[in-house]
This record gives C-alpha cells, structure tokens and sequence, in this order.
C-alpha cells in the first residue's frame, strides 16, 4: 500500500483552465486519451486510441501540466520523472500492476528520455535491467484489448528515444511556446490574485516584448515583476501588507532586464 500511495501522485487542483493556451493540443490529448477511455464504446476500430502518446517540445512549455491535468481527470497512475535507478525493477511492476487494478489508467511518465534515453556506451547494468523490465510490461498491456491503459510520456528531447522506445508512442504531439494570447493568459492569472495597477495597453507592450518566452519564463518575469514593490520599501522588517505597492508597469519593465527566454532556437529544431 505504501507503493501504491508513492505512485498516485497527488494530483489535485490542476484543471484545463490552469493550462493557458495550447487550445489545438488540448483538444487533442482530450481525444487521444480522455475520451477513448471514458467511452470506450465510442472509439473502436480505427478509432482506436493509441496506445503511447508522447508530448515534445522545448521545456517549459506546460507539458508537466498537461500531463497532471489528464492524471486527475482519467484516474491516473502518475509518476514525475523518477529515480528509477534506485527504485529498480520492483517499482517498475508495481506502477504497471496499479495502473491495471485501477483501469481506466494513464501511467505518465514525465521526461520520459531518463528513462529510455539510446545510450550506446556507459549504460549502466542496472538502467538497462529497468528499461527492459519497463518495455516488457508496457508491451503485456497491449496483449489484450481490455487494457484500458494509456502511457503518455512528456520530453525536450525526443530525438535521444530511441527506436524501441518511439515505438511504443504511435502517436506524438508537439507543445510549442505560448503564443501572444497564450502569454498574455499566463500574465493575468498569474496578476489576478495580486494588487497591480496595469492598464490593458501596458499588459499588450508586456506581450509583444516576450516573444519566444515559454510559460515558465513568463511565471518568473511575473514573480520577479512582484518582487518590485517589496523591493522599494524601505525597511522591511517593519513593514506591514498596507505598506505595499501595487505592482506597476516599471516593475515589469525591470523584471524583463533580469529574466531572459530559457529556450534556445537550436531547442526549438526538434520541432
Ligand atoms: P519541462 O520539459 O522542462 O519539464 P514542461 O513543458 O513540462 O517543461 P511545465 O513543467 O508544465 O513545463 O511548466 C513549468 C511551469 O511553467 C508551470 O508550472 C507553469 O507555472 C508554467 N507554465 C508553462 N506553460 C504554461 C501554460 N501553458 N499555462 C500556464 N502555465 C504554464
């Protein structure tokens, strides 16, 4: 039982509406992996759902969320991104003989490279026990069309899987940068919660200056924009909540001088 609580990661609180923008690759893993398993009648034959989905793209970029999200919504088994070195093989077994107890289950495996990475020289002994064990089980999945059991993994670097591993996600999404809508969707939830005094003309210069900012980025602009106000008081051991400002457009002004785009165009090639 212990196992089985370590691998339902707690995924509570994360909805669709925490995820801005990204509309074309929602929709999508909606219908690759959220319907076929709540309808299955719906989706036989060449409907059939994949069996694998992969989410690539540059990191940053919400795939984390996308994944949780669809963990709370599916009945999830959900696994961060593992010290499976440590774990071993047993682990391995367990995660798969939850996720078939409790189907319909998607086992999410986030940067799913550590774990299927081609290494051709160094692999150690024990990574390669673990990522055969894990091939072997996946493959079990598949023997029966019962299986309501999806695997989703989530990784910046697609090209290190290799071909075993990329056959088993037939189907593979690209998560791109937040576009202007997407970047300006993050700053507002993000502003909604906090006393800030920007006019819709300042948050639209704030978006046209963030081009090629992924969604984290735009998380620490806003956090290092929230810092300003703090910033400016005099003494802050003294200080009480009456004496902060409100975050203003300077604060961001300053924020975009410390925080730069994390992605580079040579992530951006694996597009
Ligand atoms: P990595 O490949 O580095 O693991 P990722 O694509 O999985 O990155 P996430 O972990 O999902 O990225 O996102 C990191 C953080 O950036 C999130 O916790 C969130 O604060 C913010 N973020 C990224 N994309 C979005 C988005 N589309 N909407 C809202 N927040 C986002």
């Amino acid at each position: 039982e212990a196992i089985e609580n370590e691998i339902l990661t707690d995924t509570q609180g994360v909805s669709w509406d925490d995820i801005a923008g990204l509309q074309q690759a929602k929709k999508a893993v909606q219908m690759a992996v959220i319907y076929p398993l709540l309808k299955p009648e719906l989706f036989q034959g060449i409907r059939a759902p994949p069996k694998g989905l992969l989410l690539f793209g540059p990191p940053g970029t919400g795939k984390t969320l996308i994944g949780r999200c669809i963990a709370s919504q599916a009945g999830a088994t959900f696994r961060q991104h593992l010290g499976w070195i440590g774990e071993g093989e047993k682990m391995v077994r367990a995660l798969f003989a939850v996720a078939r107890v409790r189907q319909p289950t998607v086992i999410f495996i986030d940067e799913i490279d550590s774990l299927l990475t081609q290494r051709t020289d160094g692999e150690q002994e024990a990574t390669r026990r673990i990522k055969t064990e894990f091939l072997v089980q996946l493959d079990g999945c598949g023997s029966s069309n019962e299986d309501r059991i999806i695997l989703l993994g989530a990784t910046n670097r697609p090209h290190e899987l290799d071909e075993a591993a990329r056959r088993r996600f037939p189907k593979r999404l690209y998560v791109p940068l937040p576009d202007r809508d997407g970047r300006r969707t993050i700053v507002r939830n993000l502003m909604r919660k906090q006393t800030h005094d920007l006019t819709d003309q300042q948050l639209e210069q704030i978006c046209d200056q963030t081009d090629g900012f992924s969604g984290a980025d735009m998380d620490s602009l806003c956090r290092e924009a929230a810092y300003g106000p703090i910033r400016s008081i005099a003494d802050i051991a003294t200080a009480s909540v009456e004496d902060v400002r409100p975050i203003s457009h300077a604060d961001f002004a300053y924020a975009l001088r410390q925080v730069r785009p994390s992605v580079s165009a040579k992530d951006l090639e694996i597009h």
